[in-house]
C-alpha cells in the first residue's frame, strides 16, 4: 500500500516548508502555515511558542526538541534579555541569517533585509567541525537529509541559506527579500533610527531600531567603518559548477578535499604537461552540483587564451572584457576532467543566477578586513549599536574554507555584544568587550574542541579570552556622537583626561613588559608600537619566562622579520596564542596597531601567569 501523507493541512504545509528548495517556496509555505494556524508572524515575542502549541505534529516535534534545547541555554536568559531591542540585520547570506537566529533567541525583534529574491549560489562551502555540530543542533538534517552525512564536511551556499532561513522564520525573524538597504536615516522628531530602502515604500522602511548588524558580504561596509587591505601575491581563483545527476558513476568519483602544489608536485606537473593548465591548488566537492575551485597561474591563463591581454593591475587583468568566457569554460572543464581522472561522465555546466554556465574567475590578491567590528552612533539622544559580521568583517580565503567558520564565530560574538547592550552594559564597555582581533587568526586547531559547550559567550569558543583586556577609553573613537550633544563634551573631556593619564589602563601592562624585559641588550620598551618592531622585546619576554625556548645571543636586531616570526611561532606553539599580525607588519612601525598589540601582550601576560604545561 502506498504510504499516506498527513491528513491535517497544516501538517502537509509544514512538510512542504521543510522540503522547500527555493527561497520563494520557503516563504510561500511559511505564510500558508501561519495562515492555517492563525498565527501572526509579526508577533515575534510569542510566535515560536504559539507555533509549537498549535502544530501538534510528530515531525515538527523532533525539530522543536532541537530548537528548545538551544533556546534553553542560560545565555539567552529565557529569551528575555533583549526583549526591548529592535534589530535590523542586513543580508540573508549564511552569516546574516545565523546572527538573526541568535538575536531572536535573545528575545529581540529582528527584521532581516535581503536585496536578492533567490538563493542561487551553487558554490560549496567547507565547514569546520564546530559549524557542522552547530548546524546539526539547529536541525539541519531535518531540512536537508544529506547534510554532512558520513565524513562530508561541506554544503552549497544556497542549501545552507535555505536551512538557516527556515530556522530563522520558525523563531520569529521577519525576513524581507527583494529590498535593498541604502543607508541609515538619523533620528528626527519622534522617530528613532530607520533605514533608507529601495523600494522606498517598503513596509520595513518604517521599522525603528537600536541595533544594526551588517552582514552584506564582500566589500559592503556601512558608513563609519574603515577597511584594511591585505595584499598578497597575485592569486586568481576559478570556480565551476557542473550538473550532478546523482548517477551511480558520479557517486563513485572521489572528492578532492584540497590538493596543493607543494604537496603533490607530480599531479600538477602531469596536469600541465597534458593540458597546459597550471594550478596552485584544486578542490572538488559534490553537493547539488559537482563543484570545483582552483587557483590558476596567470601565465597558463594567458597561454590558453582565457585572459586576453597581460596587465599588472589585477582589476584590469580580470575585467570581463579581458576574459574569453568560452576559453574559461574549457579551462575549468579540462581541469575538472583531469583531476577526477576523466570519471565524471558528462561534464555539463550547471546554471548560475543569470542562467549562464556557472563558471567564474576571481581575484584573491587583496583580502579586506574591517578595522573594527562595531561602533555606536548617537543622534538626538538615540543610540544605535552597529556591528559587522561575515565577509564584510573579515574577507575569507575561500580555499581555506574560513568564510563560514569565522563568519559564524563573528555572528556569535555580535550576538554576545547585543546581549550586553540589552543588559544595559554601558556602551563603551560593550564596544571594548567586542574583541574581534582574535577572529582572523582562528583555526580549527586553536579554537575549543568542546563544540557542545559553544555558545554566544566568546569564552566558550576562543582560548585565552580576556573580555576586559581593552579599556573603555581605548574605544572612545568608536562612539560617534553629534558635536552639539552634551555627551560629546563629556567624551572630549574624558579623552583629554585619558591622554594626560598617559596610556591609562594599559599602564600596568606596559610596566609588566618593562619589568620582564629589563636588562636585555637592544631592548627598551617604552610603548606598544615602535618598541616591539625588531622582535627582540617579544623574544626577551619569552626568554625571561622560558629561557629554554630562545637563545638570545643568536638573534640579530636588524633581522626583524625573522625575530618576529620566531617569537610568534613559539608563543603559538607553547602558549597557544595565535599571532595577531604578520611578522612583516610588526617589523614595519607604520602597521602596528596599538590596540592589537595590547590585546596580544595581554594574552602573553596571562599565558605566562599560568602554570607550565
Ligand atoms: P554573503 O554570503 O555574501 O551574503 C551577503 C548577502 O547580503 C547577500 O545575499 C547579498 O545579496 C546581501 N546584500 C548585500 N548588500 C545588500 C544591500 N545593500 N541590501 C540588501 N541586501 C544586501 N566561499 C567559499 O568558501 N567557496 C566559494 O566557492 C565561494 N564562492 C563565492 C561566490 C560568490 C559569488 C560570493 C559572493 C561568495 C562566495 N564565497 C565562497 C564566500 C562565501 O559565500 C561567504 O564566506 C559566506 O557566504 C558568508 O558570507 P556572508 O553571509 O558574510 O555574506
Amino acid at each position: 500500500m502506498a504510504s499516506q501523507g498527513p491528513v491535517n493541512p497544516s501538517h502537509a504545509t509544514f512538510d512542504l516548508f521543510v522540503q522547500a528548495q527555493t527561497c520563494k517556496d520557503v516563504k510561500h509555505h511559511f505564510t500558508q502555515l501561519c495562515r492555517q494556524l492563525e498565527i501572526d508572524p509579526k508577533d515575534f515575542g510569542s510566535f515560536y511558542a504559539k507555533l509549537k502549541e498549535r502544530l501538534n505534529y510528530w515531525k515538527a516535534k523532533a525539530l522543536w526538541t532541537k530548537l528548545d534545547k538551544r533556546a534553553s541555554h542560560e545565555d539567552y536568559q529565557q529569551g528575555k534579555v533583549c526583549t526591548k531591542n529592535k534589530c535590523l540585520v542586513l543580508g540573508a547570506g549564511p552569516c546574516g541569517l545565523r546572527v538573526a537566529i541568535e538575536l531572536s533567541l535573545l528575545g529581540a525583534q529582528v527584521v532581516l533585509l535581503e536585496k536578492r529574491e533567490t538563493f542561487s549560489r551553487n558554490n560549496v562551502l567547507h565547514l569546520w567541525p564546530y559549524t557542522i555540530y552547530d548546524l546539526r543542533e539547529l536541525g539541519a538534517k531535518k531540512f536537508y537529509g544529506k547534510f554532512c552525512s558520513g565524513s562530508l564536511d561541506h554544503i552549497s551556499i544556497r542549501q545552507l541559506q535555505l536551512i538557516l532561513l527556515k530556522v530563522a522564520l520558525l523563531l520569529g525573524v521577519e525576513v524581507h527579500t527583494g529590498v535593498e538597504f541604502q543607508g541609515l536615516i538619523e533620528p528626527s522628531g519622534e522617530n528613532g533610527w530607520m533605514a533608507k530602502l529601495q523600494p522606498r515604500s517598503h513596509p520595513a522602511a518604517a521599522f525603528q531600531f537600536d541595533v544594526f548588524i551588517s552582514a552584506g558580504g564582500g566589500r559592503f561596509v556601512p558608513d563609519g567603518f574603515k577597511h584594511k587591505e591585505l595584499r598578497g601575491k597575485l592569486a586568481i581563483g576559478i570556480t565551476a559548477n557542473f550538473i550532478n545527476r546523482h548517477t551511480a558513476a558520479e557517486t563513485q568519483v572521489e572528492e578532492i578535499s584540497g590538493v596543493a602544489r607543494i604537496y603533490n608536485q607530480k599531479f600538477f606537473q602531469e596536469l600541465l604537461n597534458e593540458t597546459g593548465i597550471d594550478l596552485e591548488n584544486i578542490v572538488y566537492y559534490k553537493d547539488d552540483t559537482h563543484y570545483f575551485v582552483m587557483t590558476a597561474k596567470k601565465k597558463s591563463l594567458l597561454k590558453k587564451g582565457v585572459i586576453k591581454q597581460d596587465h599588472n593591475d589585477a582589476e584590469q587583468l580580470l575585467a570581463p572584457a579581458n576574459v574569453d568566457y568560452e576559453a574559461l569554460c574549457n579551462y575549468a572543464c579540462d581541469a575538472a576532467d583531469f583531476s577526477t581522472g576523466g570519471q565524471l561522465p558528462d561534464l555539463q555546466f550547471a546554471q548560475n543566477h543569470a542562467g549562464q554556465r556557472d563558471v567564474a574567475m576571481f581575484d584573491f590578491t587583496c583580502m579586506h578586513r574591517a578595522e573594527n567590528a562595531s561602533l555606536v552612533k548617537e543622534r538626538r539622544g538615540k543610540k544605535l549599536l552597529i556591528g559587522l559580521v561575515g565577509d564584510c568583517l573579515v574577507e575569507p580565503f575561500w580555499p581555506l574554507g574560513t568564510g563560514i567558520a569565522r563568519g559564524f564565530l563573528a555572528a556569535f560574538d555580535a550576538a554576545w555584544m547585543v546581549r550586553s547592550w540589552g543588559n544595559g552594559v554601558p556602551h563603551l564597555k560593550v564596544l571594548a568587550e567586542r574583541l574581534y582581533q582574535l577572529l582572523s587568526q582562528t583555526t580549527p586547531e586553536n579554537t575549543s574542541k568542546k563544540y557542545a559547550a559553544y555558545s554566544i559567550d566568546p569564552r566558550t569558543r576562543y582560548q585565552r579570552v580576556n573580555l576586559s583586556s581593552i579599556q573603555t577609553h581605548q574605544v572612545q573613537h568608536l562612539y560617534d556622537v553629534e558635536k552639539t550633544h552634551p555627551s560629546f563634551k563629556k567624551q572630549k573631556e574624558s579623552s583629554l583626561h585619558m591622554r594626560q593619564d598617559s596610556a591609562g589602563g594599559s599602564e600596568e601592562l606596559l610596566k609588566w613588559c618593562q619589568k620582564h624585559t629589563a636588562g636585555y641588550k637592544n631592548v627598551n620598551v617604552k610603548d606598544f608600537t615602535r618598541s616591539w618592531r625588531s622582535g627582540l622585546a617579544l623574544c626577551a619576554l619569552i626568554n625571561h619566562f622560558r629561557p629554554d625556548l630562545i637563545d638570545m645571543s643568536s638573534l640579530d636586531e636588524s633581522n626583524c622579520v625573522h625575530n618576529n616570526q620566531l617569537a610568534f611561532s613559539i608563543l603559538e606553539k607553547e602558549l597557544g596564542i595565535p599571532p595577531v599580525m604578520s611578522p612583516n607588519s610588526l617589523a614595519n612601525t607604520d602597521h602596528i596597531d596599538k590596540l592589537t598589540m595590547v590585546l596580544y601582550l595581554t594574552q602573553i601576560q596571562s599565558g605566562f601567569a599560568l602554570p607550565k604545561k
